[in-house]
């Protein structure tokens, strides 16, 4: 480990390598484990540098954006995680296109596509992830899904040897899916296509989103977001509600009282209250109803 921190201090700063990273400080959980290694590149040279030694290394790595869908095991996580932050988050707007650095957050964004008069992706506008993270998972919400607006990313091989273009068919996007999960590929840069419409509009459909977010989820709640991924024909949170789980609590980790699709961190949650949360609804929904919940969460790392 001391010598890929070393081969990485000579291309990166030492600011952006942080060893031991608490992980609840990167993760909207805000619970779990530390990572061996974090490192924060601050521009495309730094990445690129940073994969390619990693790759060349026998040291397990994987890439963040904003950490509001991982959850790190209490034992850490043995490795380096690239997180791809502030630095790539750049925004411009060509005509009907919005060309979006992969750091940038959802809100940020919406936003610029509010003040270009840009329609089409105010349903993405509450989610916390970065563009990038909402890319690699075909992130959605109120009837919208990435996959509808997103036109082209730009990806770094996960080996750091090159960069390259794919299009939204051959992300082949699907239900919270997209081929990156396989290849490990890093998303630079996303282009949307959008409509031009009415700012007005755009920025009160914004505005009406929001406040059906604020008033159903319990957004002030430490959480990543809905637990598990929808069923078909299903809806996992009907389904944990049904099965009386509301409000279910192990450690510190709780069924949301307001959104049972939720696990939210009530104040001092270890990964592994989460985590056994998680068992006994999968364990029950599986018994009462037949259906098996998936985690839409991605839990990395190892137990304490
Ligand atoms: C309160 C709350 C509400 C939420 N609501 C929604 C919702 O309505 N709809 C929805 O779909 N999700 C929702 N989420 C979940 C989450 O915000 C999304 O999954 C988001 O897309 C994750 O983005 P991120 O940048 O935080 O990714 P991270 O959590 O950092 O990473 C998630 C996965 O994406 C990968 N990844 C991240 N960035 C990149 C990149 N640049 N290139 C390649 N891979 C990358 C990581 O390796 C990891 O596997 C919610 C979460 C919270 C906390």
């Amino acid at each position: 480990m001391t010598r890929i921190i070393d081969t990485l201090k000579k291309e990166i700063p030492e600011s952006a390598i942080i060893e031991n990273a608490d992980m609840k400080e990167y993760t909207s959980f805000k619970a779990g484990g530390c990572a061996d290694v974090l490192v924060i590149p601050e521009n495309e040279d730094h990445l690129m540098y940073a994969l390619k030694t990693l790759a060349e290394s026998v040291m397990e790595y994987m890439v963040m954006g904003n950490g509001t869908n991982i959850l790190v095991k209490d034992g850490g996580y043995r490795g380096v995680i690239v997180k791809i932050g502030d630095a790539f988050s750049d925004i411009r707007v060509e005509g009907e296109r919005l060309i979006a650095g992969s750091g940038a957050l959802m809100s940020q964004v919406a936003s610029a596509a509010v003040d270009a008069g840009l329609e089409g992706f105010e349903f993405a506008s509450g989610i916390p992830g970065s563009i990038g993270g909402a890319a690699f998972m075909n992130a959605g919400a109120y009837g919208g899904e990435i996959v509808q607006i997103l036109e082209t990313v730009k990806v770094a091989a996960k080996d750091g040897s090159r960069i390259f273009t794919m299009t939204n068919e051959e992300l082949e996007l699907s239900y919270r899916h997209s081929k990156l999960y396989e290849t490990g590929d890093i998303v630079l840069e996303v282009t949307l296509k959008l409509k031009e419409g009415d700012r007005i509009a755009i920025r009160n459909k914004v505005r009406e989103l929001t406040e059906k977010r604020n008033a159903k989820q319990p957004v002030d709640k430490p959480s990543a977001g809905s637990f598990f991924k929808r069923p078909e024909g299903y809806y996992a949170g009907k389904l944990i509600q049904d099965a009386g789980l509301k409000g279910l609590t192990v450690g510190g980790a709780q069924v949301s009282e307001l959104h049972s699709g939720f696990v939210i961190n009530t104040g001092n949650a270890t990964a592994s209250d989460i985590v056994q949360l998680k068992e006994v609804v999968q364990a029950t929904v599986l018994d009462k109803f037949g259906v098996e919940l998936q985690p839409e969460v991605r839990i990395i790392g190892e137990d304490k």
